[in-house]
């Protein structure tokens, strides 16, 4: 028997010195970048796990532990080298190719190979160390979490962030007590360099699995609704639901909301559905749950989802996520890859190919 339990992850940062840069290649996983970093203090904002390439989560936008602090991972792309679809070699920057930098925030791999990120850090205070950790509550108490989480964090001080998911215990001996505890089960916060934090849930999801992703971006005014959703789906470890609060930056950075392709920043909060499952003789099993519980919670979206956690929807998705963007990164694609050479992604096509 295994004990089922949310967990909430969190930490707490001090600012302090002004940012610097470091550069990353295209291959690193932010497991890589964080052993640069960490190491002085530094961060950059990638996502909750360390395993995750660069590239990809980078391209698409990048939600994390860091993201209500210093924002998207794409807020602090400062210069990416690109190799274009007609074999030419640029960098993008804010001075040269500012529009192409502007389609790499957050425009997935549309517009070239990148083989080079340059990225802004950020201080973390001495050694690098937060303070983090998991909570863990009894399945039962999940709505409960889930509401008083969503409901809760908007108005908590931009230093304090986390994600909210569905695990499963191991049986073995040390996890036992947590059964006979009150509520929460565990209370895993203690002070840990923030690459430990960042690497912490890695070995659940080791690579080699199948995975099945729907996904959402939902405003703050979260109906009742969800709670029946989630009663009646039952996230579970191999079947979770992750929610990571994207704030409203705007008023504070203005200029920020302009300057990527990363078009939700209204405040609200990115949500993946994921069916997870190492035989592929389950992948019915994993989409049909993915895609019926997304249905469920889908009339308080707000209209598209983080293209990081998207899979093959159509373009009118692809647009819905874009919002006012997608012209913009059309004119970009034009430009950079008129033939839609770079097509395996969420696609967006040059206006010649477009058939939407
Ligand atoms: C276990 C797990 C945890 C995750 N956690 C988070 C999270 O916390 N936050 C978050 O935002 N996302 C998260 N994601 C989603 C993740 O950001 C996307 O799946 C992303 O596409 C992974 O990038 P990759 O480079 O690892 O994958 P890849 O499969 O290598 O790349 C995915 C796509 O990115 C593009 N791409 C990759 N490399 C390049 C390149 N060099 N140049 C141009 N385009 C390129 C291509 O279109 C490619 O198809 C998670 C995914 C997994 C599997």
């Amino acid at each position: 028997m295994s004990s089922p339990t949310t967990a909430s992850g969190a930490w707490y940062s001090t600012a302090g010195r002004a940012p610097t840069s470091q550069a990353a290649i295209a291959r690193c996983t932010w497991g890589d970048v964080d052993h640069a970093t960490v190491a002085f203090g530094m961060a950059t904002p990638s996502g909750f796990l360390a395993s995750t390439g660069v590239a990809g989560l980078t391209l698409g936008g990048g939600t994390g532990y860091l993201t209500r602090r210093f924002g998207l991972t794409v807020d602090n792309l400062i210069a990416a080298d690109v190799v274009l679809a007609d074999g030419s070699f640029v960098k993008a920057t804010e001075q040269a190719h500012g529009d192409l930098l502007w389609a790499l925030r957050g425009g997935g791999g549309n517009f070239g190979v990148v083989t080079s990120f340059t990225f802004r850090c950020h201080d973390l205070g001495e050694n690098g160390t937060v303070i983090g950790g998991p909570v863990l509550y009894d399945l039962a108490d999940a709505p409960e979490v889930m509401r008083w989480y969503r409901e809760l964090l908007p108005s908590l001080p931009e230093e304090l962030s986390g994600w909210i998911g569905v695990l499963t215990i191991p049986p073995a001996p040390p996890f036992k007590p947590v059964k006979t505890f009150g509520s929460p089960l565990v209370v895993g916060l203690r002070p840990m360099p923030f690459n430990v934090l960042q690497s912490a849930f890695d070995a659940l999801y080791p690579a080699g699995l199948q995975w099945y992703w729907k996904a959402d971006f939902f405003k703050r005014d979260l109906r009742r609704g969800d709670r029946r959703a989630h009663q009646v789906r039952r996230p579970t470890a191999d079947r979770p639901l992750d929610y990571a609060h994207v704030p409203d930056r705007r008023r504070r950075q203005p200029v920020l909301a302009g300057s990527t392709a990363f078009a939700y920043r209204d405040g609200g909060w990115a949500g993946v559905i994921v069916g997870v499952d190492p035989d592929p003789a389950n992948a019915g099993v994993i989409s049909q749950w993915a895609r019926d519980y997304w249905q469920e919670l889908h009339p308080t979206s707000a209209g598209g989802a983080h293209v990081n956690f998207m899979m093959e929807e159509g373009q009118d998705r692809v647009r819905a996520s874009y919002r006012g963007n997608y012209d913009g990164l059309v004119q970009v694609k034009e430009r950079c890859d008129p033939e839609n050479f770079f097509h395996v992604n969420q696609n967006i096509p040059p206006a010649s190919g477009d058939s939407a």
